[in-house]
């Protein structure tokens, strides 16, 4: 690792895959050896189609006929999957080809033709009483694998309408994505984007993409500018905005009620069977520990050496004049030591990671940006995708995507592929507790004060951007739906002062800690995530959990390591908030926040004594 002086991102053309050294990308031949390879196995896939179809009509009276059209059906998916990652990776190593397009086009099809000659099997369960599948459960071994499946299944019977409501409201599914279409079109494509010329003298035109990267610049008054100018434009707007808005909460309180639940939070989170308590719980444990958000934000300000703190400067740079830089190679050896109070089993597979061309490491021209981690082949060993930089956040995004892997590669093993996938919202614990162990590692070998205090700032941004901002979308969120529950119209003006008022209190503006000048209260307008049906709280209960977990296991608590490996190899076997329970982590108690504020509160006594340090 090196301390650069930060550079400005430019704009430098990236390399042509042919030129990046084969060792940093990943080999896709592990799928198939051949795109003719793949060509042939689809055609053995599309023959194999039929057997969606076995044993329609007998399911109720017989075990077997039930365990036989569940294996055939569960052996369609396992192959479409593994010929539908091998098509999108493809077209992710250069998106302006089109052959491997096709790829992802004909297999699309192909999942079409799948879903629609399965469509009777979960109708005729659900058409089953729970005590007929319980029995067929008992009386066939077979059938164990998919007792979870069924009794998830199951539990959807009681918000299935009759054949004739379930075809009404599969119609009015085609109207659903109006607005968020609609807010898509209008704010990244419509909106006549404002111009601001910065005090370089350089005019830049704001829509979401270069208002995130705008929104930062070490210029206070041109970040100033910058928000006064978006958010200016998108108050213009608002009407319209608001409307969109009202529409799609709209929506999700006409499904909720269509399907008999109690409200559009509870329906949102029956998916995965969450109770409603962890998101109400989420709301009010940030709320309770605003004082530790607050004194982070006074720590911003003194670092940033301003008078008074204003929304604008939540973006700025915390320590501008430090960048680490890694290379490759000095990456896999942080992120591989940093796995270590994992063990050497754990460990072992992430050296294959990097040793078996896993990872497609490198930036290349047409190259999909990003990162992500695709497992979903059970077959065959996870893949990663990413664009390393060289920057801290580089090394962490690699911890990251390998904490998905690391999921995927133990849940596979040894999970039926019936209970291999894991939901999102376990996913986000598995991610993020490679990242703290990254952290944890980097302060363990790291004494310099200012990369500790880059290291320890950046987990406090985290604590910012993922913890308080998502958990005040979310009470954003919960209140809008909850006033058009009321029976209460939404409108531009009634959306913004909601809005300012809870931005203002989280971020303690009556008290002085943070200016929330009025212009913020448009911020609503261009978040696509208020479209997203009750998504974001995931992300906060994600960062508590898994940091309530790697503290223990850091701790060197052994039972602790065991059962969050435990975690990481139950795949989707039971309920996310089950399978968390068990690993340790109870996410309908207030606990794991409270620990992660204790870990704040802790990041933030050593940052003091490192300034105090620093200033004698
Ligand atoms: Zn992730």
């Amino acid at each position: 690792m090196t301390l650069a002086a930060p550079r400005p991102d430019r704009a430098l053309t990236p390399p042509e895959r042919h030129e990046l050294p084969p060792a940093r990308t990943w080999s896709l031949a592990d799928l198939y050896p051949s795109d003719d390879a793949w060509r042939a196995a689809k055609a053995a896939l599309v023959a194999a189609l039929p057997e969606a179809e076995h044993g329609r009509g007998t399911l109720a009276d017989s075990p077997q006929a039930l365990r036989a059209a569940l294996d055939a059906l569960m052996a369609l998916h396992r192959e479409l999957l593994r010929l539908h990652s091998y098509a999108s990776m493809r077209s992710d190593e250069d998106l302006r080809l089109s052959a491997p397009l096709a790829m992802k086009q004909e297999i699309a099809l192909v999942a079409n033709d799948l879903a629609a000659r399965s469509a009777w099997l979960e109708p005729e369960i659900l058409a089953m009483t729970r005590s007929t599948v319980e029995a067929h459960v008992a009386a066939e071994p077979g059938l164990a694998v998919y007792r979870h499946y069924l009794d998830d299944l199951l539990r959807r019977q009681a918000h299935t309408g009759s054949a004739e409501a379930e075809r009404i409201l599969a119609d009015a599914g085609l109207m659903a994505d109006g607005p968020v279409a609609i807010h898509e079109l209008l704010v990244d494509a419509d909106l006549p984007r404002p111009e601001v010329t910065l005090s370089t003298g350089e005019t830049v035109a704001l829509d979401p993409s270069s208002f995130a990267r705008w929104r930062g610049v070490p210029d206070r008054d041109d970040r100033r500018r910058v928000f006064e100018a978006y958010f200016g434009r998108l108050h213009e707007f608002r009407r319209t905005l608001g409307a969109t808005l009202d529409a799609n909460v709209k929506r999700d309180v006409f499904f909720a009620r269509a399907r008999r639940y109690g409200s559009a939070l509870e329906r949102a989170l029956d998916g995965f069977a969450i109770p409603v308590t962890v998101y109400e719980g989420l709301v009010a444990q940030a709320n309770a520990h605003l004082g530790t958000f607050h004194r982070y934000l006074e720590l911003r300000r003194r670092i940033l050496g301003l008078e008074q703190l204003h929304a604008h400067d939540l973006y700025a740079a915390l320590l501008p004049e430090v960048e680490l830089r890694f290379t490759v190679e000095e990456a896999e050896r942080h992120v591989l030591a940093s796995c270590a109070p994992l063990g050497a089993d754990y460990q072992a597979v992430v050296a294959r990671a990097f040793a078996e061309r896993w990872i497609d490491f490198l930036p290349a021209a047409g190259k999909r940006s990003g990162a992500y981690s695709n497992g979903v082949a059970y077959d065959v060993h996870p893949y990663i995708l990413m664009n390393f930089n060289g920057k801290y956040d580089d090394v962490s995004t690699l911890a990251h995507e390998l904490g998905h892997t690391l999921h995927s590669y133990l849940s596979n093993r040894d999970q039926p592929f019936a209970t291999s996938r894991y939901s999102i919202f376990v996913a986000e614990v598995a991610s993020t507790f490679n990242e703290a162990l990254l952290l944890d590692h980097m302060l363990a070998t790291h004494d310099e004060p200012k990369v500790r205090l880059s290291l320890l700032g950046n987990f406090l941004e985290g604590i910012k951007g993922t913890v308080f901002r998502q958990t005040q979308f979310a009470e954003f969120e919960l209140e809008i739906h909850r006033a058009v529950e009321r029976g209460e119209a939404l409108t531009g003006d009634s959306l913004d002062a909601l809005y300012l008022a809870i931005a203002r209190r989280y971020y303690g503006h009556e008290a002085g800690v943070c200016v929330v000048d009025d212009v913020m209260r448009a911020e609503w307008s261009f978040v696509p995530h208020f479209y997203y049906d009750f998504y974001v709280y995931q992300y906060a209960t994600a960062f508590t959990a898994s940091s309530a977990l790697a503290e223990r296991v850091l701790a060197g608590d052994g039972e602790a390591r065991q059962s969050y490996l435990e975690l990481l190899s139950a795949g989707g076997s039971d309920y996310p908030i089950e399978l968390l329970r068990r690993a340790g982590v109870d996410l309908t108690t207030p606990e794991p926040f409270a620990a992660t504020m204790r870990r704040a509160e802790r990041v933030m006594d050593e940052i003091e004594g490192l300034l105090a340090g620093s200033a004698r």
